[in-house]
């Protein structure tokens, strides 16, 4: 077993980000302003972004140079290893090999400081004293809290009620990183006010509590708004992680025939993904690439592909994008993450020009792998990674019915030491499934705008 962990050396951390818009041989639709259903334009953006990543998010560059001050920051996790799931595929009793990115290392133990490093650099340059953003379970937000804390920045974190009551962990670790955290909704905001008014127990939503965060960046001088998934630039930052892969692929002698990675927002499927869909456009390979999402909330294989807004007061551009309707409020029962009502519009384009594929899986069959899987790699995944590792597995248990020997390889995007609530759900046998109804997907298409 001598390939079962390929590490590469600091040098080998890309000095560039990678572009799939220049490579795409579609144009993407273009992003509209929600007052006016116009194109929008960099300036509109403005009040919440800095230029420079406003500049990356419309860019069609190929290659994006990394500031060396962010590549150092990178070292201290980056190049992160590739696995060969050498157990994990004799307990499997498959002919496929199985290969795994593991973006639990870096300080907040997903591949989130990947992009809030970067934004917090370019906010920093460009004189931002404060910055607002949400989080669900609190990954986004101790990823953007840690990057914060690096550059001097202050930052406030709307955070989902919900979780804000679950884990109270990922609230310390933000704390200890020096963010000021609020649940969502909160009394700070018009959009938060609003909601407590009709709502006074609303469990909250991502849609919220992002009407939350732009509206304070929006009303204040100082302040810039940070997202951690759905747009562009986003999405460019994570793409070291499948740059790395594919060297580290290299190495171990076989190009991919299958992808897999779990999608929320989309992110670090992208990143992992979006380098091997460059190599689909430019060179025609087969490579098989899969998102894999929860059934309680199936942006992609039950969404619409639609203009809607990426929050739930209606604050934000429209995009168009795959989404459930931007009043979705997601299963209280559902423990698994990826909650997002919609999907990224790279992504979501992607999908729509069939170059990449979708399936949606139920939460205690996501669990089931993810326990099977430590058993034997002892990783303890993140549920939403977990996903990731039920698409691998049912890849797996394909190969083993067709004698294929398919080389598999997954992003195993963070790891779950924060949410043991879960596993101890799912070992008490408090989780249910549960599909989102198709007649939900229909009510949300009525308050779609219109464009
Ligand atoms: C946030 C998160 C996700 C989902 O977000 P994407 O933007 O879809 O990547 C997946 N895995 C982990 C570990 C996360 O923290």
């Amino acid at each position: 077993m001598t390939d079962t962990k390929i590490v590469l050396p600091e040098s080998e951390i890309p000095r560039h980000w990678y572009n799939l818009a220049a490579d795409l041989p579609f144009p993407l639709p273009p992003v509209l302003h929600p007052g006016t259903g116009q194109p929008i334009g960099p300036a509109d953006l403005a009040p919440l972004f800095p230029m420079s990543l406003i500049l990356q998010e419309v860019s069609t560059d190929r290659w994006i140079e990394i500031p060396e001050e962010v590549r150092d920051i990178y070292r201290l996790w980056r190049p992160s290893p590739l696995y060969r799931a050498h157990r994990w595929e004799k307990a499997l009793d498959t002919p496929a090999k199985i290969y795994y990115k593991y973006e639990g290392v870096s300080p907040a133990g997903s591949h989130k400081p990947n992009t809030a490093v970067p934004q917090a650099y370019y906010n920093k340059q460009a004189g931002t004293r404060r910055l607002s953003t949400e989080t669900g379970a609190g990954q986004w937000g101790s990823a953007l809290a840690f990057a914060c804390s690096l550059f001097d920045i202050e930052l406030k974190v709307y955070m989902v009620k919900v979780s804000y009551q679950q884990k109270p962990y990922r609230r310390a670790l933000m704390e200890t990183w020096g963010a000021k955290v609020v649940p969502s909704p909160s009394p700070d905001t018009n959009a938060g006010r609003a909601i407590l008014a009709a709502t006074p127990d609303s469990p909250g939503s991502l849609g919220i509590a992002i009407s939350e965060a732009v509206e304070d960046a929006a009303t204040r001088e100082d302040t810039k708004y940070s997202l951690g998934s759905v747009l562009n630039h986003v999405m460019l930052h994570q793409t070291i992680i499948g740059q790395e892969t594919k060297r580290q692929m290299e190495i171990a002698g076989y190009y991919p025939d299958v992808i897999i990675g779990c999608v929320g927002g989309g992110s670090n499927f992208a990143g992992f993904a979006f380098p091997f869909v460059g190599d689909k456009v430019t060179q025609g390979n087969q490579t098989r690439i899969i998102a894999v999402e929860p059934l309680a909330a199936p942006s992609l294989t039950k969404g619409l592909y639609a203009y809607d807004f990426g929050d739930t007061a209606g604050m934000t551009p429209l995009v168009k994008m795959h989404t459930l309707g931007h009043s979705f409020i997601p299963a209280p029962i559902h423990a698994g993450g990826l909650r997002y009502h919609g999907m990224a519009p790279m992504v979501s384009a992607l999908y729509d020009h069939d170059l990449i594929e979708a399936i949606a899986v139920p939460q205690t069959a996501v669990f089931n792998a993810a326990v099977r899987f430590a058993r034997t790699e002892g990783i303890l995944p993140a549920p939403e990674s977990a996903h990731a590792i039920r698409g691998a597995e049912i890849e797996a248990l394909r190969c083993k019915e067709s004698g294929e020997s398919k080389v598999i390889v997954f992003n195993l995007s963070g790891h779950g030491h924060f949410d043991l609530g879960a596993y101890d759900a799912y070992f008490a046998g408090k989780l249910q499934d549960y599909e989102y109804p198709e007649e939900e997907v229909r009510r949300a298409q009525a308050d779609l705008p219109k464009v």
